[in-house]
């Protein structure tokens, strides 16, 4: 088992917390604070504790480059603001300033590094900046789930060359979730796939194969997976690089008993725009048209499903939800999750917005911080953030 915080003394050390405030932001100004709040427990804990906190995120994608307008200093503010405490925001990640600060914190304090993905090492793990962030530094703790799947310097590469390594309270509830889904799962068990990339599901959909007892299968990846079925698809998505992939997957279902069930109805449009005229077909698409949404016989029966569930993980949307249109689907999916007797895990960006929009989050089990974080998790794969974490104390 990994370290978690609580199980560490934190006491007058200098302790490095990777976090995730990539939060969405519009010339500068904070759109969406979640993620800032999400981190807080593990902020204050270490305060209140005593120790001495370096943090660090990333925001956005800079490559490895100074992008102000992708700057911390408006994380810095509102995280300040939440705490109601100052943080020390050096403006840079590393370099002598932050050194100097480094050594100058007291038990309590507070100092944000500035966008640790404006240095080019920090996506290639690279050694020498992994060892400069962890310079001073006593205790490394990973509370960033939604970047754990990544190797990165501030993520994986610091933890050789700290003492201690360990978890915080997000990733251990993370890990406490997600493992409902892993480790013997409630029965019936169902998982909702949608979204637009095959590839990215596939590795999950093999996975899920030796737990799930349904698979209910919407959104643009399904049509990929429709036409391996013989059906005519139109102008919907298509991933030809993935199609045979796909015709295995829906044999190995057969042959492990896994319900495996499509969209038997469609909305569709010539074009994805919110003025276009929409018309529905069952079973086969004609031509020109592109499937954008699941129809009523889809939806109720996949509702049909979900009532039966007790646990259901659900990763994408059934349809192009941003355009109201063609929300009804994700929608009323998300709806049938919340409402149900039953475990639910959700991930993913667009689920997790969807379910928002639908105003049934409060009654979802767990919402995942991280989308691909998740994803990896649930096809049973071990994250390197949390691999990298140590056993036991040193
Ligand atoms: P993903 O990142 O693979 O989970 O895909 C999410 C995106 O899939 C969302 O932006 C949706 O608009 C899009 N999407 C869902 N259903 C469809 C569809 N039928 N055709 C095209 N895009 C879709």
């Amino acid at each position: 088992m990994k370290l978690r915080v609580d199980e560490i003394v934190v006491n007058d050390k200098r302790v490095f917390l990777r976090v995730d405030f990539n939060v969405p932001l519009k010339d500068g100004v904070i759109q969406d604070n979640t993620r800032i709040v999400k981190a807080l427990d593990t902020i204050k804990y270490l305060i209140s504790k005593g120790a001495k906190l370096v943090i660090a995120s990333h925001l956005g994608r800079p490559k490895g480059e100074v992008k102000p307008e992708l700057s911390l200093k408006p994380v810095a503010e509102e995280l300040s603001r939440l705490l109601d405490k100052e943080v020390i925001f050096p403006g840079e990640v590393i370099g002598e300033k932050v050194e100097s600060l480094k050594k100058e914190l007291k038990p309590g304090n507070i100092m944000l590094l500035e966008n640790v993905r404006f240095n080019p090492g920090e996506t290639k793990n690279d050694e020498n900046f992994s060892k400069e962030l962890a310079k001073d530094i006593d205790i490394y703790v990973n509370d960033a789930f939604g970047a754990s799947h990544r190797a990165h310097s501030s993520v994986v590469g610091i933890a050789s060359f700290v003492k201690t390594a360990a978890m915080g309270f997000l990733i251990a509830k993370e890990i406490e979730y997600l493992s409902m889904a892993t480790e013997n799962p409630q029965k019936p068990y169902i998982a909702i796939l949608g979204g637009a990339k095959v590839k990215s599901k596939i590795p999950v959909i093999e996975n899920l194969l030796d737990n799930v007892d349904t698979l209910l299968i919407g959104g643009g990846m399904s049509y990929t997976f429709l036409k391996a079925l013989g059906y005519e698809i139109g102008k919907s998505l298509f991933d030809k690089e993935h199609f045979e992939k796909a015709k295995e997957l829906i044999e190995k279902a057969r042959e492990r008993g896994v319900k495996m069930l499509f969209p038997q109805d469609h909305v569709c449009a010539k074009e994805i725009k919110e003025d276009a005229e929409v018309k529905v077909f069952e079973k086969d698409i004609e031509n020109d048209y592109i499937g954008v949404d699941i129809g009523e016989k889809t939806i109720n029966s996949y509702k049909e499903e979900i009532s039966k569930a007790k646990l259901v993980v659900w990763n994408g949307p059934m349809g192009v939800f941003e355009i109201d249109k063609f929300s009804r689907g994700t929608t009323e999916i998300a709806k049938a999750v919340a409402e149900g007797d039953l475990i639910s895990i959700i991930g993913g960006g667009d689920s997790v917005s969807a379910v928002k929009k639908a105003g049934v989050s409060d009654k979802i089990t767990h919402i995942s911080t991280g989308g691909g974080a998740s994803l990896e998790f649930l096809s049973g794969k071990t994250l390197p953030g949390i691999e990298c974490l140590s056993d036991k104390e040193e």
